[in-house]
């Protein structure tokens, strides 16, 4: 699908991947509606999008909020006379141990930090792309792409229970979609970035950081705009469909 084309939903867009994967549709001519709870940041993207070419369209939505998803999805079905991209991109790092022995007590991992997590980067996109999957077939508008952001901590990553987890249950709907949609000419792609210079990591400094670094053969992070070249290829690819690609500098996670 030519970029050009696009009317087409980001999810997390209000900094880091997201943000830089709306401007750089609407800078290829793109129609881009913005989705993030991050009110602020939406407000950053309105102003930086604004000379563009294409249009970015910011709006405050919460991926766990069904309700809200089936509004947001209606209304962009209708101003965009059918929606042809959606990138599953917002997520949520809550790390920590399942169970870690302290002195004199054992810490668990509360259900709510399990839960959160699962709650925006799985239960998110399936309902996002549950409802635009919807609208698609109301309307009749295919070809479409469906593009989720997962993660190479999917393999497992001490500390990251419930980030591994949602990620690896995040490819394991690329590949499922992608099998189910294939005859109805709708591609789905995934993601898998290593460690990316975002905001994310802002809670990530000294030994931390050090070791992160350590484990990367290429030894830098990676690029918000190296991870665009990996979604551009799958929007444009039109053979490419149910595989993640992995932008990681070689990564041995
Ligand atoms: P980020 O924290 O900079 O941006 C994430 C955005 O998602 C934020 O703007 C946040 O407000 C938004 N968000 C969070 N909860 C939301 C919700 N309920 N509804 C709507 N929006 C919500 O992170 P990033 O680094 O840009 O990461 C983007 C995606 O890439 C995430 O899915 C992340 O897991 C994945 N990823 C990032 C890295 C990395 O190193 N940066 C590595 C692997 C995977």
């Amino acid at each position: 699908m030519e970029l050009n084309v696009i009317r087409g939903i980001v999810t997390g867009a209000a900094r880091g991947l997201g943000f830089h994967f709306a401007m750089e549709l609407a800078r290829a001519g793109a129609n881009v509606a913005a989705a993030d709870v991050n009110e602020e940041g939406l407000s950053q993207l309105r102003a930086a999008s604004a000379a563009l070419p294409g249009k970015v369209t910011p709006c405050r939505l919460d991926v766990t909020d069904e309700n809200s998803i089936s509004e947001f999805v209606h209304r962009f079905g209708e101003e965009f006379n059918g929606i042809n991209l959606l990138i599953n991109n917002a997520g949520v790092l809550r790390d920590g141990l399942l169970v870690c022995p302290e002195e004199g007590w054992i810490k668990k991992m509360p259900l709510t930090q399990w839960q959160q997590v699962i709650d925006v980067n799985l239960t998110g996109p399936f309902i996002m792309t549950r409802e635009v999957l919807t609208d698609i077939f109301k309307r009749d508008t295919s070809p479409a792409v469906i593009v989720n952001i997962s993660s190479v901590t999917r393999s497992g990553n001490p500390g990251q229970s419930n980030y591994s987890a949602s990620k690896a249950g995040l490819d394991a709907l690329t590949r499922t979609w992608a099998l189910e949609l294939a005859p109805f000419g709708i591609r789905v792609g995934g993601i898998a970035p290593g460690v990316i210079d975002t905001p994310i990591l802002e809670n990530v400094s000294g030994e931390a950081r050090a070791q992160l670094l350590s484990s990367i053969p290429l030894a830098r992070l990676g690029k918000p705009w190296e991870v665009w070249l990996a979604l551009k290829f799958i929007i444009e690819c039109d053979y490419f469909t149910g595989r993640t690609i992995e932008v990681d500098g070689g990564s041995h996670f």
